[in-house]
């Protein structure tokens, strides 16, 4: 698992740090995900449907990407990752 207070900066192709909106569209929930290499995505995420705390890592080939939430499984869309 990766040590989210010791991303290298120098090495990230990739980041982004949202707000996830729930059906209602209620900004519940929030996402940090970053790629070194813009294959495998590491995330930390506040589920906006159930509001459950988890990270975890997730390999995205096409857009939109789209993370799972394993508690409900309800999945949260990536509107946008920013280049650093
Ligand atoms: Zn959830």
């Amino acid at each position: 698992m990766v040590d989210f207070s010791n991303i290298d900066y120098n090495r990230v192709q990739y980041v982004t740090n949202r707000k996830l909106k729930n059906k209602e569209k209620e900004e519940t929930g929030s996402i940090m995900m970053f790629s070194y290499d813009r294959e495998t995505f590491y995330f930390k995420m506040k589920c906006p449907f159930c509001g459950s705390n988890q990270e975890g890592e997730e390999h995205f080939t096409r857009k939109p990407y789209y993370v799972l939430c394993k508690n409900c499984g309800k999945k949260s869309r990536i509107e946008k990752l920013n280049k650093k």
